[in-house]
């Protein structure tokens, strides 16, 4: 079989090391030779061939990954044994983030509601589902821990009795998540906790103070360090234009307290919704490229270099800081995946000349 590089694959160099990271099944290989960065199977080493196979670094010739990530994306679509929830017991928050887009107002869920969801729950799993898995999000949804708490219990409950599973993760600030809030939360069944944090303390206050002021770095870091007995800790870190160049410095202080390799660390850009973050927009001016370049080394590293020491690292930022230096891989047709035959073929056409290539359409800001 022919095999071609994936067109996820992100390649590094360190000397004559090539880093290799698969951002499709978020697999790394390390080689110690020079790779190009468009290099072909025929050029791949005899005894490395199993690992680019295995890792997904190569892929046979006539698969087009889009059409496979939209296959799977279809089939999970449609498989009804797994329930997946996203329960928002407060729209509250004791935070004022530079970047959010919530209104904040003091309303908690109803009991109306919460029962509505039980009963929901329960017709699920009575159809079939064996699967269930529930995000508690907000606002900050430990401003209403009492709800969050009795929601869970009755999940499980409901779950037990009809011998089906259920996962509980939480989406939160951290500033509320207490020791003991965090022992509670593993007895009631909950794995994982996604706290965010944008930058070293100096960024972070800035970014993401309290609702009537202050800094909550010192706090959420006491928190990440006391749930972690307990709970499985992300830390995301939202990256925009401000903070771009100062985020390895969050790494540099969870390596500091010694919970770099025991919390995952991720990097998301933040996404301008609607009008109210115009302020914000995502991508890096062009006169700040020159200094931004430091940073993205530093956003190739963690998929690959700092991986080695951490395999916690992910990183979904790329895109904000080269966003038309990534090929784009042409569409898959689009009747590939409906219900509906495929149209006829057409005669083959007597080949163009081809065009020259459109110059690339630069984002806002970048005039
Ligand atoms: S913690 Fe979340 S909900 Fe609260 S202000 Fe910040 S972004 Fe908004």
């Amino acid at each position: 079989m022919h095999y071609k590089p994936s067109f996820y694959n992100i390649i590094f160099r360190e000397g004559k090391t090539t880093f290799i990271f698969n951002t499709r099944l978020s697999s790394y290989l390390k080689i110690n030779r020079p790779l190009e960065e468009n290099f072909s199977w025929e050029s791949v080493p005899k005894a490395l061939k199993p690992h680019f196979i295995e890792g997904g670094f190569v892929i046979p010739v006539n698969l087009t990954e889009l059409s496979l990530l939209q296959l799977q994306n279809r089939i999970a679509c449609f498989d009804f044994t797994k329930l997946s929830l996203t329960i928002v017991p407060t729209m509250h928050c004791n935070m004022k983030c530079v970047y959010c887009f919530e209104k904040h107002r003091p309303e908690n869920m109803t009991k109306s509601v919460s029962d509505s969801i039980i009963s929901f729950v329960d017709a699920k799993v009575k159809k079939g589902v064996k699967a269930v898995d529930v995000t508690f999000f907000g606002g900050e949804p430990l401003m209403n821990y009492k709800l969050l708490c009795e929601l869970s219990e009755k999940i499980q409950e409901v779950c037990r009795k009809n011998g089906s599973q259920c996962w509980f993760s939480l989406i939160s600030n951290g500033t509320l998540l207490t020791k003991e809030k965090s022992e509670e939360l593993k007895k009631l069944g909950f794995s994982d906790v996604q706290i965010t944090m944008d930058g070293p303390q100096s960024i972070h206050d800035k970014r993401r103070p309290y609702l009537k002021g202050g800094g909550t770095f010192d706090k959420i870091i006491k928190n990440v360090e006391e749930a972690l007995p307990f709970l499985s800790v992300s830390i995301r870190c939202n990256i925009d234009r401000f903070n771009v160049q100062n985020v390895k410095g969050l790494v540099d202080e969870l390596a500091k307290r010694g919970i770099n390799k025991q919390v995952s660390i991720g990097f998301a850009p933040v996404h301008e919704i609607g009008k109210r973050n115009n302020e914000l927009i995502t991508w890096i001016n062009k006169p700040q490229l020159p200094a931004t370049l430091d940073s993205v080394n530093f956003f190739r590293k963690p998929s690959m270099l700092y991986k080695e020491n951490n395999d916690n690292i992910a990183c979904s930022a790329l895109p904000l800081i080269e966003p038309h230096w990534i090929p784009h891989e042409p569409k898959p047709p689009s009747c590939a995946f409906k219900m509906e035959p495929a149209p006829k073929p057409k005669e083959p056409k007597t080949p163009k000349e081809p065009k020259a290539p459109k110059e690339p359409r630069l984002p806002r800001g970048w005039d």
